[in-house]
């Protein structure tokens, strides 16, 4: 049984990915992400079904557009194949544990964190419309039984981070004049919390914090440009959600 599941969520892991790379190109670029189907970015031809196979068709054409030849970038085939990954790995913390209705939140969490993690990373934005849904889910799933957190919690966290975050973006404008926490961050932030609950957060915000300012004094060669803190906000988020919330929370001795 478990094999069989492993196997659907290889699948399934694989089309999200696919679809994630429409997102990923076509979100910071408001275009449509229905019409027009599939195609070269550089060559505009259609991409049919048998060439659109994530992963496999990547793989058999060398990473390289049929007609013109040119390369497609290797993010691709990274997205198709980590996302199967990642929800793997979370059948294997919640679902194999019993607790489906944990996994289920923590993908449907993941599931938003990969696009808004390649599309920050590579545009320096968070798409609204991928972080304000987070916040209603984050609520719909604390309302269902078998959650880790109460609906009470939920909201709490939501409203505490929201005007938290909201304080430090002006504070920051106010002391500085320029403008250090993108409203990105904000909804992004606000939609983790309401997932993860209150207690998590410092955490969650302190760890993507540290390895941003760890990435941006070692790779970053232009410090006058800013950084995209959502990258490292979704990595953290994904990191704390395959551990395990609750059992980061215990480690922790916070629970
Ligand atoms: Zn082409």
């Amino acid at each position: 049984m478990t094999t069989v599941i492993i196997i659907l969520l290889a699948v399934l892991g694989a089309a999200f990915g696919s679809f994630f790379n429409v997102l990923i190109y076509r979100l910071p670029r408001k275009q449509s992400i229905v019409y027009p189907p599939s195609h070269c970015g550089d060559c505009n031809k259609p991409i049919p079904f048998y060439l659109n196979i994530p992963i496999v068709s990547y793989i058999m054409l060398r990473g390289k557009c049929k007609y013109c030849g040119a390369s497609i970038h290797w993010h691709h085939f990274l997205v198709e194949a980590i996302t199967p990954l990642i929800l793997i790995l979370l059948f294997l913390q919640y679902g194999y544990q019993g607790q489906f209705m944990l996994f289920l939140k923590y993908s449907v969490l993941c599931l938003f964190l990969i696009p808004i993690f390649f599309i920050d990373a590579f545009h320096q934005i968070i798409p609204h419309k991928l972080s304000i849904p987070l916040i209603p889910l984050g609520f719909i799933f604390a309302l269902i039984p078998g959650s880790d957190i109460t609906i009470l919690e939920s909201g709490i966290a939501a409203a505490i981070i929201f005007f938290f975050l909201l304080f430090i973006a002006y504070a920051y404008r106010f002391a500085r004049k320029v403008d250090g926490l993108g409203g990105g961050d904000i909804w992004l932030l606000t939609g983790i919390a309401a997932f993860l609950g209150l207690i998590s957060m410092p955490y969650v915000i302190l760890i993507s914090a540290v390895l941003g300012i760890i990435y941006f004094f070692i790779f970053v060669r232009n410090k006058e440009q800013g950084f995209a803190f959502g990258t490292f906000i979704a990595v953290t988020t994904i990191l704390w959600s395959l551990l395990g919330s609750t059992q980061m929370l215990l480690n922790l001795r916070l629970l």
